[in-house]
């Protein structure tokens, strides 16, 4: 079968014949119809220090995807020939405190689809049944695509409550994006998200932000005094990993604020920790999706309406890979996806 392949320690992908993945009695075998680009996938390609350490080769790369069933082994119930899936890219260890405790989210043994085992860049993946997301509503091939990061989106979101509360989005890429519309849709009264992209924050408006601020001319405390908000935002969602967005946050936070962080740092950085302890804010790290509570949460979400249409930028034939990558390199839209079928 054809696949994406980092094939030897060097920047660069091969689009090339490898073959189709073995699968166990407990396993699914999926042919893959669509799959969105991700920032891991990006730093993969760009073979960086992060991805030098995670990943060996040859590996198939992509974990965001939406596919048909083509089999299942002896022991899978519940999950057949020909049904729409999608797959949670963490495969857990099963046998840690928190996995036996149904906190799959927090095994500390993670496995990532195409990071650590093969992935969805290819004609087939094969998934523990597990690991499968089932969309027994109708949904659009491209949304269902981008499941994962849909769900990084509404697991930060969501992990503090927000309605009527005014919330701070720093970053705009397509998880910040998403976990603006999710906001918008649950409630919350003032979202201000930021970026230095145009592009970026013309998307996050579409989808309901209030404000979408460009912080390469205009500061926060500004977003603040343009909506008369006088003791700061109550919920952050760090979507950047950019240390002076973090910096940002902390100052423009209500006493008590809440912040979760998914936006993953390249290296350690400085925050004012005094100001975190007198203003008594709670900072949780997010990571991933909770097993499989986010996947309920994102199926109800687009059925009762909320539209991620404004995320999808650009659509590419799997052959086109490169241009695919080059335009997600860019970091100027939205989601973008490769064709397989
Ligand atoms: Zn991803
Ligand atoms: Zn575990």
């Amino acid at each position: 079968m054809k696949a994406l392949v980092k094939l030897t320690a060097e920047p660069g992908l091969r689009l090339t014949d490898v073959p189709e993945p073995r699968t166990g009695p407990g396993d699914v075998l999926i042919k893959v119809l669509r799959t969105g680009i991700c920032g891991t996938d990006l730093h993969i390609r760009a073979w960086d220090g992060w991805a030098r350490q995670a990943v060996d080769v040859p590996r198939v790369l992509g974990h965001e995807f939406v596919g048909e069933v083509a089999s299942v082994g002896a022991d899978v119930q519940d999950i057949a020939v020909g049904d729409l899936v999608s797959g949670e890219g963490h495969l857990v260890c099963g046998k840690c405190r928190n996995c036996l405790a149904g906190r799959r989210h927090l095994c500390r043994s993670t496995v990532g689809l195409g990071v650590g085992r093969d992935g969805a860049f290819a004609e087939y993946v094969a998934l523990p049944a597990s690991n499968v997301w089932v969309h027994r509503a109708p949904v659009d091939l491209d949304i269902a695509a981008i499941f994962d990061p849909f769900g990084n989106a509404v697991h930060t979101a969501l992990t503090f409550p927000l309605v009527g509360e005014d919330v701070l989005i720093t970053g705009a890429g397509p998880i910040g994006i998403m976990a603006a519309a999710v906001a918008r849709h649950a409630g919350a009264r003032n979202i201000v998200i930021t970026d230095v992209s145009p592009e970026r924050l013309e998307i996050a408006r579409k989808v309901g932000a209030t404000l979408a601020l460009d912080v390469s001319n205009t500061d926060i405390a500004e977003a603040q005094r343009r909506l008369g908000l006088k003791e700061g935002f109550d919920i952050g969602l760090e979507m950047s990993g950019r240390p002076e967005a973090m910096r940002d946050m902390v100052d423009n936070m209500t006493h008590g604020g809440r912040i979760a962080m998914l936006g993953l740092p390249a290296k350690e950085f400085a925050v004012d920790w005094a100001k975190i302890v007198t203003s008594m804010i709670t900072v949780k790290g997010i990571y991933g999706r909770e097993m499989f509570e986010t996947w309920y949460a994102m199926t109800v979400l687009l059925e009762g309406g909320l539209d991620l249409g404004p995320v999808i930028t650009g659509t590419y034939d799997y052959e086109d890979f490169d241009a695919a990558f080059d335009e997600a390199a860019r970091a100027t839209g939205g989601k973008i996806i490769l064709n397989w079928a």
